[in-house]
């Protein structure tokens, strides 16, 4: 058995990303995280892009452990605030010397939002998923799930911006869904069907 180490402490991560790789069939992977590694510092995350910064801790962990590797990065992109608050989505409503929680994070976001009319509250949820090899080799891939804002919180599932971010095509927010329906459909849940997908192939290079 091939052994991927999963650039995370966070078990409800790790839980998410075994039930999806389960799903799609990856058999021959035993999924182990940075738990096994209790001496690593992780690097700073101070890339401009999901993506950038999925690659920060991918390479780097690769290269720690000598195991082939996946970090992902994810967050909220919302459009009529030019894309924030992007990378500093666990961050938003952090001052300096002061760090805040979720639940501060959302009210930043109803607050910039306060003009902004149902209509123009466009956002998505991004998730770049890095996969490394401890010789170098990277593949990028990205998955989005498109919805709005919502006007208030609705819902206690999840975490994060989940009780705000509102799916018009069910007319629930994201933290009205069960977990099932929130992989199904969700921006982590798109990226790692495609890391399933290349783990699957028998000849990747990926050892
Ligand atoms: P991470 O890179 O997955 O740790 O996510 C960074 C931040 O983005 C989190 O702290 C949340 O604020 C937000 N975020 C990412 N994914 C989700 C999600 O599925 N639901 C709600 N918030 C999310």
């Amino acid at each position: 058995m091939k052994q991927l180490l999963i650039a995370t402490t966070n078990r409800h991560k790790l839980k998410e990303i075994a039930a999806i790789f389960n799903e799609c069939g990856v058999s021959d992977w035993e999924l182990i995280s940075l738990d096994a590694f209790p001496g690593y510092q992780p690097p700073d995350e101070d890339g401009d892009t999901f993506a950038a910064n999925a690659r920060i801790k991918a390479v780097s962990a690769a290269q720690m452990s000598g195991l082939t590797t996946l970090a992902d990065d994810s967050g909220l992109s919302v459009a009529s605030l030019g894309g924030a608050p992007g990378v500093r989505s666990a961050r938003y409503a952090d001052t300096p010397g002061q760090t805040h929680d979720d639940a501060a994070n959302r009210r930043k976001l109803l607050a910039e939002l306060r003009q902004t009319p149902p209509g123009q509250r466009q956002a998505a949820f991004v998730c770049a998923a890095v996969l490394a090899t401890p010789d170098g080799a990277v593949t990028c891939l990205e998955g989005r799930c498109e919805g709005e804002i919502a006007a208030a919180e609705r819902g206690s599932g999840g975490f994060g911006y989940d009780c705000l971010f509102y799916l018009p095509q069910l007319d629930k927010t994201m933290a009205e869904l069960s977990e099932e329906e929130k992989n199904s459909l969700s921006h982590r849940g798109a990226a790692m069907r495609q890391i399933a997908a290349l783990l699957r192939e028998p000849a990747n290079s990926l050892r």
